[in-house]
């Protein structure tokens, strides 16, 4: 006998996603309110903070037990901070993952439980994979301490580690029960990293927000020696943009073969490939963003002027456009590379003005092989 049912419903997530100061400072009371959005009764809660983070803020580990006291009315710390390595060795090594589900097990952290990790996007992604998948889910709530994290990595629904080299092999699609971001951690992060997560709003705005890119062009050197107002403006709206296109744009769980945000990315990708990651991901799309504007402007696009004030922006930050790497690439192997990254169908974003995209499916790689050149030339 055949049965077919045809299965449908509809789950809505929600999460709320708070800038501030101070997050454990005993009277800030954002951390306190997200988890008392749970039910008022005690919650256990299991913080896992970067390394690189704690090296440079070894107040946590009096804060943040303070705050717990503070707060028991709602909370329970179960035991000491647990400490993850920072950066992309967090997405490589299975142990981390190992550690992370054996701690869930010993704190007794169930799926009504809280785990808090405070960390760059890697340690972020890694610990969000462990803990989506124990218990087949525990709430998580995000800190992010880069500039990318907070503008871009820790924002969404996506979490992974690496397999071998291959990058974000292994990963599943969840929300977080809250996002909180406190500025003050970026004050020790180096000048590169704040640098390079300047790149993704630079993306952004070139694709969806003349205005925004107007004031990151207005404040370019503010922004360049990373003056606090400007670059938390610069983080909240790239923030605000990615965060509506996830949930606006169609396609949350990324079930197309499109991915309208990565404007520049499939240069960025082939780039910290032929690098071996000495290129942080966001100086890699500034080199992509710069290259496919040229493209752009090639197609008549975007002006000349357009063009120059992209470029200068880039410049002005800092951003190190003619890496050698450039004159490696070889632009039909990555364009095809990022065809197959993309499940078969090659879409590739381009702007039509400032503010405005294009996508196409087609790359004209003699015009492109000159954007490359151009660009390895300046
Ligand atoms: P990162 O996490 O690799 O951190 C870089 C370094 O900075 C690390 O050594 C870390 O210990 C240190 N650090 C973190 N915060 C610090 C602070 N406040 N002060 C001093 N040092 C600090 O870098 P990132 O740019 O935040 O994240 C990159 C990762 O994010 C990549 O693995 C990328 O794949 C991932 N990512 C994920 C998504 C997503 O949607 N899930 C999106 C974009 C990027």
């Amino acid at each position: 006998m055949n049965l077919h049912i045809s299965q449908d419903f509809t789950v809505k997530y929600e999460y709320p996603v708070i800038f501030t100061n101070g997050v454990f400072n005993p009277e800030n009371n954002s951390f306190r309110n997200v988890v008392e959005h749970a039910g008022k009764q005690r919650h256990r809660v299991l913080v896992i903070v970067d390394s690189g983070v704690l090296a440079v803020h070894p107040e946590l580990e009096v804060q943040v037990p303070t705050y717990f006291s503070k707060h028991n009315d709602i909370m329970l710390q179960a035991g000491d901070l647990f400490v993850v390595p920072g950066g992309e060795i967090a997405k490589q090594d299975f142990q981390i993952i190992n550690q992370i589900y054996q701690l869930i097990a010993d704190q007794a952290i169930c799926r009504h439980s809280f785990v808090v990790v405070i960390g760059g996007g890697a340690v972020i992604d890694a610990v969000g994979y462990a803990v989506a998948t124990a218990h087949r889910g525990v709430r998580l709530i995000r800190m992010p301490t880069t500039v990318l994290a907070q503008n871009d990595a820790a924002l969404g629904v996506k979490n992974a580690i690496n397999l071998n080299q291959r990058k974000n092999f292994i990963g599943t699609f969840s929300s977080p029960w809250a996002v909180i971001s406190d500025y003050d951690f970026l004050e020790t992060l180096d000048a590169r990293d704040k640098r390079a997560g300047m790149a993704e709003a630079i993306k952004v705005a070139l694709i969806r927000d003349r205005n925004f890119f107007d004031f990151l062009y207005e404040q370019r050197e503010a922004l360049a020696r990373f003056e606090k107002k400007p670059l938390q403006t610069l983080i909240n709206q790239c923030a605000k943009l990615h965060l509506e296109h996830i949930a606006t744009g169609g396609d949350p769980f990324e079930n197309g073969s499109a991915r309208p945000l990565d404007f520049g990315h499939w240069l960025a990708h082939k780039l910290e490939e032929l690098s071996q990651n000495e290129l942080r991901h966001g100086e890699a799309v500034a080199i992509g963003i710069a290259v496919d504007s040229h493209y752009s402007y090639q197609l008549g696009w975007i002006s000349a002027d357009e063009l120059n004030k992209i470029l200068e922006l880039l410049n002005t930050l800092g951003f190190n456009l003619n890496t050698p790497f450039l004159k490696q690439v070889k632009t039909e192997m990555a364009l095809d590379e990022f065809r197959q990254h993309l499940g078969g169908q090659l879409t590739i974003t381009l702007i039509k003005g400032i503010g405005q995209s294009q996508e196409v499916d087609h790359i004209d790689t003699a015009v492109m092989q000159k954007s490359l050149q151009t660009i390895t030339a300046l």
